[in-house]
Protein backbone atom coordinates (compact mmCIF):
# COMPACT_ATOMS: atom_id res chain seq x y z
CA UNK A 1 0.00 0.00 0.00
CA UNK A 2 1.42 3.59 -0.84
CA UNK A 3 2.09 5.89 2.20
CA UNK A 4 0.04 7.92 3.53
CA UNK A 5 1.26 11.75 3.17
CA UNK A 6 -0.48 15.04 4.70
CA UNK A 7 -1.62 17.75 3.08
CA UNK A 8 1.27 20.69 1.54
CA UNK A 9 1.38 23.79 3.51
CA UNK A 10 -0.12 25.83 0.70
CA UNK A 11 -3.15 23.90 1.03
CA UNK A 12 -3.20 24.43 4.66
CA UNK A 13 -3.37 27.66 4.21
CA UNK A 14 -5.73 27.25 1.70
CA UNK A 15 -8.19 25.41 3.43
CA UNK A 16 -8.14 27.52 6.22
CA UNK A 17 -9.47 29.88 4.52
CA UNK A 18 -12.34 28.69 3.17
CA UNK A 19 -15.70 28.66 4.85
CA UNK A 20 -17.14 25.43 5.79
CA UNK A 21 -17.95 23.38 8.72
CA UNK A 22 -14.40 20.65 8.96
CA UNK A 23 -12.41 21.13 11.53
CA UNK A 24 -8.63 20.61 10.56
CA UNK A 25 -8.02 17.75 12.89
CA UNK A 26 -11.17 16.23 11.68
CA UNK A 27 -10.05 17.10 7.87
CA UNK A 28 -6.48 15.43 8.40
CA UNK A 29 -8.50 12.42 9.34
CA UNK A 30 -10.27 12.69 6.31
CA UNK A 31 -7.13 13.20 4.04
CA UNK A 32 -5.57 9.83 5.39
CA UNK A 33 -8.34 7.75 4.92
CA UNK A 34 -9.22 8.83 1.62
CA UNK A 35 -5.43 7.98 0.65
CA UNK A 36 -5.97 4.75 2.10
CA UNK A 37 -9.06 3.73 0.02
CA UNK A 38 -8.93 5.64 -2.92
CA UNK A 39 -7.66 3.09 -5.79
CA UNK A 40 -8.06 4.56 -8.80
CA UNK A 41 -11.73 4.61 -8.91
CA UNK A 42 -14.61 7.14 -8.17
CA UNK A 43 -15.39 8.68 -4.11
CA UNK A 44 -18.48 10.67 -3.83
CA UNK A 45 -18.60 13.12 -1.33
CA UNK A 46 -22.56 14.29 -0.11
CA UNK A 47 -22.31 18.11 0.83
CA UNK A 48 -19.97 20.15 -0.76
CA UNK A 49 -20.80 23.44 0.77
CA UNK A 50 -17.42 26.05 -0.65
CA UNK A 51 -15.22 22.68 -0.87
CA UNK A 52 -13.69 22.54 2.30
CA UNK A 53 -14.11 19.19 2.94
CA UNK A 54 -13.83 18.73 -1.20
CA UNK A 55 -9.90 19.90 -0.60
CA UNK A 56 -8.92 17.34 1.62
CA UNK A 57 -10.90 14.34 -0.03
CA UNK A 58 -9.63 15.78 -3.42
CA UNK A 59 -6.22 16.33 -2.76
CA UNK A 60 -6.31 12.63 -1.84
CA UNK A 61 -7.99 11.56 -4.97
CA UNK A 62 -5.67 13.30 -6.86
CA UNK A 63 -2.47 11.36 -5.30
CA UNK A 64 -4.15 7.66 -5.89
CA UNK A 65 -5.61 9.23 -9.30
CA UNK A 66 -8.89 8.60 -8.53
CA UNK A 67 -11.80 11.14 -9.19
CA UNK A 68 -13.60 12.42 -6.34
CA UNK A 69 -17.78 13.44 -7.25
CA UNK A 70 -18.82 15.86 -5.08
CA UNK A 71 -22.74 16.80 -4.88
CA UNK A 72 -24.67 19.59 -3.09
CA UNK A 73 -27.70 21.29 -4.46
CA UNK A 74 -26.15 24.43 -3.20
CA UNK A 75 -28.88 26.02 -1.59
CA UNK A 76 -27.53 25.49 1.98
CA UNK A 77 -29.17 22.93 5.04
CA UNK A 78 -32.39 24.14 7.09
CA UNK A 79 -28.80 25.47 9.25
CA UNK A 80 -28.24 27.95 6.46
CA UNK A 81 -30.71 29.58 6.05
CA UNK A 82 -32.34 33.07 7.20
CA UNK A 83 -32.48 33.59 10.81
CA UNK A 84 -30.70 30.55 11.31
CA UNK A 85 -27.64 29.07 13.26
CA UNK A 86 -25.08 29.20 10.49
CA UNK A 87 -26.72 31.71 8.16
CA UNK A 88 -24.22 33.39 6.24
CA UNK A 89 -25.61 36.64 4.61
CA UNK A 90 -22.59 36.76 2.17
CA UNK A 91 -23.60 34.19 0.50
CA UNK A 92 -27.03 34.81 -0.74
CA UNK A 93 -26.40 35.25 -4.28
CA UNK A 94 -27.86 38.07 -6.67
CA UNK A 95 -31.07 37.12 -6.62
CA UNK A 96 -31.74 36.77 -3.08
CA UNK A 97 -31.27 33.29 -3.12
CA UNK A 98 -28.80 31.01 -0.60
CA UNK A 99 -26.40 29.94 -3.12
CA UNK A 100 -22.56 27.85 -2.70
CA UNK A 101 -21.95 26.92 -6.40
CA UNK A 102 -19.61 29.68 -7.06
CA UNK A 103 -17.24 29.53 -3.90
CA UNK A 104 -17.29 25.95 -4.64
CA UNK A 105 -15.88 26.80 -7.83
CA UNK A 106 -13.50 28.70 -6.71
CA UNK A 107 -11.95 26.79 -3.92
CA UNK A 108 -11.70 24.15 -6.53
CA UNK A 109 -10.00 26.41 -8.92
CA UNK A 110 -7.26 27.45 -6.28
CA UNK A 111 -6.82 24.35 -5.17
CA UNK A 112 -5.99 22.95 -8.90
CA UNK A 113 -8.55 20.37 -8.25
CA UNK A 114 -10.86 21.36 -11.32
CA UNK A 115 -9.45 18.53 -13.25
CA UNK A 116 -9.76 15.58 -10.21
CA UNK A 117 -13.25 17.20 -8.52
CA UNK A 118 -16.39 16.84 -10.84
CA UNK A 119 -19.36 18.74 -9.24
CA UNK A 120 -22.99 17.72 -9.34
CA UNK A 121 -25.42 20.31 -8.72
CA UNK A 122 -28.43 18.90 -6.94
CA UNK A 123 -30.39 16.87 -4.40
CA UNK A 124 -28.66 13.73 -2.89
CA UNK A 125 -31.68 11.32 -3.30
CA UNK A 126 -32.75 12.31 -6.85
CA UNK A 127 -28.79 11.50 -8.21
CA UNK A 128 -28.88 8.24 -5.84
CA UNK A 129 -31.92 7.36 -8.37
CA UNK A 130 -29.65 6.89 -11.38
CA UNK A 131 -25.87 6.52 -10.15
CA UNK A 132 -24.61 2.89 -11.02
CA UNK A 133 -21.17 3.03 -10.21
CA UNK A 134 -19.25 0.82 -7.58
CA UNK A 135 -17.76 3.11 -4.94
CA UNK A 136 -14.06 3.40 -3.63
CA UNK A 137 -15.82 5.93 -0.84
CA UNK A 138 -18.54 7.35 0.29
CA UNK A 139 -18.53 10.65 2.65
CA UNK A 140 -21.70 11.91 3.90
CA UNK A 141 -21.91 15.37 5.36
CA UNK A 142 -25.45 16.91 3.62
CA UNK A 143 -28.88 17.29 5.32
CA UNK A 144 -28.90 16.19 9.07
CA UNK A 145 -32.43 15.82 9.13
CA UNK A 146 -33.67 12.19 10.07
CA UNK A 147 -34.86 11.93 6.08
CA UNK A 148 -32.06 13.78 4.45
CA UNK A 149 -29.16 11.31 6.71
CA UNK A 150 -31.25 8.09 6.27
CA UNK A 151 -31.89 8.90 2.57
CA UNK A 152 -28.23 9.37 1.96
CA UNK A 153 -27.40 6.22 3.88
CA UNK A 154 -30.07 3.76 1.86
CA UNK A 155 -28.70 5.43 -1.73
CA UNK A 156 -25.56 5.60 -1.03
CA UNK A 157 -23.72 2.84 1.04
CA UNK A 158 -24.87 0.63 -1.30
CA UNK A 159 -22.36 1.71 -4.11
CA UNK A 160 -18.94 1.40 -1.14
CA UNK A 161 -17.11 -1.67 -2.35
CA UNK A 162 -15.74 -4.56 -0.26
CA UNK A 163 -12.93 -2.83 1.59
CA UNK A 164 -13.75 0.61 0.33
CA UNK A 165 -14.79 3.49 3.01
CA UNK A 166 -17.98 4.61 4.45
CA UNK A 167 -17.03 8.12 6.16
CA UNK A 168 -19.83 10.21 8.23
CA UNK A 169 -19.37 13.92 9.53
CA UNK A 170 -21.15 15.25 12.85
CA UNK A 171 -21.80 11.82 14.05
CA UNK A 172 -22.85 13.33 18.32
CA UNK A 173 -23.15 10.82 20.89
CA UNK A 174 -25.68 13.00 22.87
CA UNK A 175 -28.45 15.41 21.87
CA UNK A 176 -26.51 18.28 23.86
CA UNK A 177 -23.76 17.98 21.43
CA UNK A 178 -25.55 18.10 18.29
CA UNK A 179 -28.15 16.47 16.33
CA UNK A 180 -28.92 12.68 16.08
CA UNK A 181 -29.39 11.82 12.23
CA UNK A 182 -25.79 11.24 11.44
CA UNK A 183 -25.20 9.05 14.87
CA UNK A 184 -28.33 6.92 13.98
CA UNK A 185 -26.84 6.02 10.56
CA UNK A 186 -23.59 5.14 11.71
CA UNK A 187 -25.14 2.88 14.31
CA UNK A 188 -27.27 1.49 11.06
CA UNK A 189 -23.95 0.69 9.44
CA UNK A 190 -22.64 -1.28 12.06
CA UNK A 191 -25.88 -3.01 12.78
CA UNK A 192 -26.11 -3.80 8.89
CA UNK A 193 -22.70 -6.44 9.33
CA UNK A 194 -21.55 -4.96 6.42
CA UNK A 195 -19.57 -2.48 7.73
CA UNK A 196 -16.52 -1.87 10.69
CA UNK A 197 -14.94 0.88 12.35
CA UNK A 198 -12.01 1.92 11.19
CA UNK A 199 -11.43 5.28 12.39
CA UNK A 200 -12.23 8.43 14.36
CA UNK A 201 -11.20 11.96 14.82
CA UNK A 202 -13.82 14.20 16.47
CA UNK A 203 -17.37 13.61 15.39
CA UNK A 204 -15.80 11.89 12.06
CA UNK A 205 -16.54 8.53 11.74
CA UNK A 206 -14.72 5.93 9.54
CA UNK A 207 -16.07 2.58 8.44
CA UNK A 208 -15.03 0.03 6.25
CA UNK A 209 -17.38 -2.66 4.05
CA UNK A 210 -16.36 -5.55 5.05
CA UNK A 211 -19.55 -7.23 3.45
CA UNK A 212 -21.13 -6.82 -0.17
CA UNK A 213 -24.57 -5.07 0.06
CA UNK A 214 -27.07 -6.76 -0.13
CA UNK A 215 -28.87 -4.22 -2.83
CA UNK A 216 -25.76 -4.55 -4.75
CA UNK A 217 -24.82 -8.40 -4.92
N1 LIG B 1 -18.60 19.41 3.83
C1 LIG B 1 -18.79 20.85 4.02
C2 LIG B 1 -20.02 21.21 4.82
C3 LIG B 1 -21.32 20.71 4.26
S1 LIG B 1 -22.71 21.57 4.93
C4 LIG B 1 -17.52 21.46 4.64
O1 LIG B 1 -16.50 20.78 4.79
O2 LIG B 1 -17.54 22.65 4.96
C5 LIG B 1 -24.02 20.63 4.27
C6 LIG B 1 -24.28 20.85 2.79
O3 LIG B 1 -25.21 19.85 2.38
C7 LIG B 1 -24.92 22.20 2.44
O4 LIG B 1 -24.13 22.88 1.51
C8 LIG B 1 -26.28 21.83 1.82
O5 LIG B 1 -26.65 22.62 0.70
C9 LIG B 1 -26.07 20.40 1.40
N2 LIG B 1 -27.27 19.59 1.38
C10 LIG B 1 -28.18 19.43 2.36
N3 LIG B 1 -29.13 18.58 1.99
C11 LIG B 1 -28.81 18.15 0.74
C12 LIG B 1 -29.41 17.25 -0.20
N4 LIG B 1 -30.53 16.60 0.10
N5 LIG B 1 -28.81 17.06 -1.38
C13 LIG B 1 -27.66 17.75 -1.70
N6 LIG B 1 -27.05 18.59 -0.85
C14 LIG B 1 -27.61 18.79 0.35
MG1 LIG C 1 -20.44 18.38 8.80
Amino acid sequence: MSSIVSLSEDLVDLVDRVKGFMPEAEGIALHAAAQSYFTGGVGVEIGSYCGKSSVYLGDAARLRESTLVTIDHHRGSEEHQAGWEYHDPSLVGADGRFDTVGELRHTLAEAELEDVVVPIIGRSARIATWWNTELDLVFIDGGHTEEAARADYEGWARWVRVGGGLIIHDVFLTEDEGGQAPHRIFRAALDSGEFAEAAEAGSLRVLERIKPSPSNG
